[in-house]
């Protein structure tokens, strides 16, 4: 960051936009939708970010998806999920608005942008009170990226990949100048601006801020982008923006080892467990992945199984992750308990009893001694899966504090003149704990808070 008034640049552009992962590339076609020239600007050589490894999964409420498939949902209902997750610490209004902007973009991005969104009808996530994940074909972050990306391109809007953002120029009243960008031979450029947009996510990639402000997953697998290096959050400190919750973040305790790949929830939703190299059950796996990562490096070898069955393994293999576990032989088969505590090599004594006495209280209908709750109807049944899983961190949560049209604010609640922030690169809805993070509360801040953002930053200049 350097703050010098009178500088001249290269070139200028009304709004540029740092990063081209879902927050970005939905600022770009809000921006440009509003009547800006836009400029993304994206360190990679093709966006991807931690958007491409990702479900994809969006929640939305009140949506004609959720309509047509009967399910009764609204703003209010989801807002007060996200409040109940984080344990009432984010900021109501914020929450509210956000909630209240979800349905709407993702059917603006099927409608304009011609994205062919469904909503996931036929499993629940943990803390949603209604089904309300939206994805495309795939559930693939992959394809979320590469249609975001194609619809900019549709629309002209300028990608200038390989240029990683080294600096930010400001004047003394904090009004953002320009920037500075770095090319792969080293190289500089400097382009001047009207409107600023961080969209460059977190700090997961950063190994010295994810000790300093998550020490719990300091040493844990970092699942996201590794591009992703805390330059907003460093930024708009340098600027003296506000910053909140830097503790927040989403984590996930169904990561294939050594696969390295996502293993969908519906595994646990499902009615599935986790048990560790004992062949013992060790939490309630229904209060949601994000804490369950901590649980999971918790136990020997930092590792567990997550266990479930042919039905689930239905449901799950809408997954493109789960279709390349399968497909690469992460997940073990079996007939009987016995069967398959001989092919993971758990306790088979053990492995037998915890899943007797799971089976036990479904039928019963029962709550456990850890709080979860069983049902009937999810008795697992042969053949029977197994997948060795790893906790990691996937994305930071806290970051710049930002207000309904995603400015970013200082401690005095002021914005900054033209800065906005959205994506991992705000401070979200998830509070200070990984136990606050509700599914999906990454790509709504992305997707949401990068359209406000877009939408202002473009009307600003227009
Ligand atoms: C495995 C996994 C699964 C997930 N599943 C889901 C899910 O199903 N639903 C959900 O809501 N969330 C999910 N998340 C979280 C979600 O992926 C993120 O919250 C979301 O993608 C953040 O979007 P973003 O645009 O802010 O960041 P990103 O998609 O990471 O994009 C940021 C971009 O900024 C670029 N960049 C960084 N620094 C610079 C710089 N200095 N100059 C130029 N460019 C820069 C990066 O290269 C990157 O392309 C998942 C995350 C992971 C890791």
């Amino acid at each position: 960051m350097v703050r010098q008034s009178g500088k001249t640049f290269g070139f200028h552009v009304p709004v540029v936009i740092i990063g081209a992962g879902a927050a970005g590339l939905v600022a770009a076609l809000a921006a440009q939708e509003a009547g800006a020239e836009v400029l993304v600007l994206e360190r990679d050589p093709v966006p991807r970010g931690s958007t491409a490894l990702s479900a994809g999964l969006i929640p939305a409420a009140g949506t004609r998806w959720q309509t047509e498939a009967g399910i009764a949902d609204s703003a209010a209902q989801f807002a007060a999920d996200i409040m109940a997750k984080a344990h009432g610490e984010p900021d109501a209004t914020l929450v509210a608005r956000i909630a209240a902007e979800a349905g709407p973009a993702v059917e603006w991005l099927a409608d304009t942008h011609g994205l062919p969104f469904s909503v996931i009808s036929d499993f629940s996530y943990p803390g949603h009170s209604a089904r309300r994940m939206h994805g495309l074909p795939s559930r693939s972050g992959e394809e979320l990226v590469d249609a975001l990306r194609g619809a900019a391109e549709a629309r002209g809007i300028e990608i200038l990949c390989d240029a990683r953002v080294t600096r930010l120029h400001a004047d003394e009243n904090d009004r953002l100048l320009g920037v500075t960008l770095e090319r792969p031979d080293g190289s500089t450029e400097e382009v001047a601006l009207c409107q600023l947009v961080l969209a460059c996510n977190g700090y997961g990639g950063n190994a010295d801020l994810v000790r300093a402000h998550i020490p719990t997953l300091a040493d844990a697998l970092y699942f996201g982008h590794t591009g992703n290096q805390g330059d907003a959050l460093l930024w708009g400190e340098a600027l003296g923006a506000a910053t909140r919750h830097l503790s927040g973040h989403q984590g996930h305790g169904s990561v294939a080892h050594p696969a390295g790949i996502l293993i969908t929830w519906a595994t646990i939703t499902e009615g599935g467990v986790q048990v560790n190299a004992e062949g013992r059950r060790f939490s309630n796996e229904m209060h949601g992945y994000s804490e369950q990562a901590a649980e999971v490096l918790r136990q020997p070898n930092r590792m567990a199984w997550t266990i479930f069955d042919a039905r689930i393994a239905g449901i799950a293999r809408q997954f493109e992750d789960f279709r390349q576990a399968e497909a690469i032989g992460a997940i073990v088969t079996a007939d009987t308990p016995q069967a398959l505590a001989a092919r993971t090599g758990l306790p088979a004594e053990a492995l037998i009893s915890t899943l007797s006495d799971v089976e036990r209280l479904k039928l019963d209908g029962a709550t456990d001694t850890f709080g979860r709750a069983f049902r009937a109807d999810q008795q697992l049944s042969a053949p029977f899966h197994a997948v060795r899983v790893t906790g990691a961190l996937f994305h930071t949560q806290g970051g710049l504090v930002v207000d309904e049209h995603a400015r970013v604010l200082r401690p005095d609640g002021t914005s900054l003149p033209n800065l906005y922030a959205a994506g991992g690169a705000a401070c979200g809805v998830s509070g200070s704990q990984a136990s606050g993070y509700l599914s999906g509360n990454g790509l709504l801040t992305a997707v949401v808070l990068g359209r406000l953002a877009g939408a202002a930053a473009g009307a600003a200049v227009a």
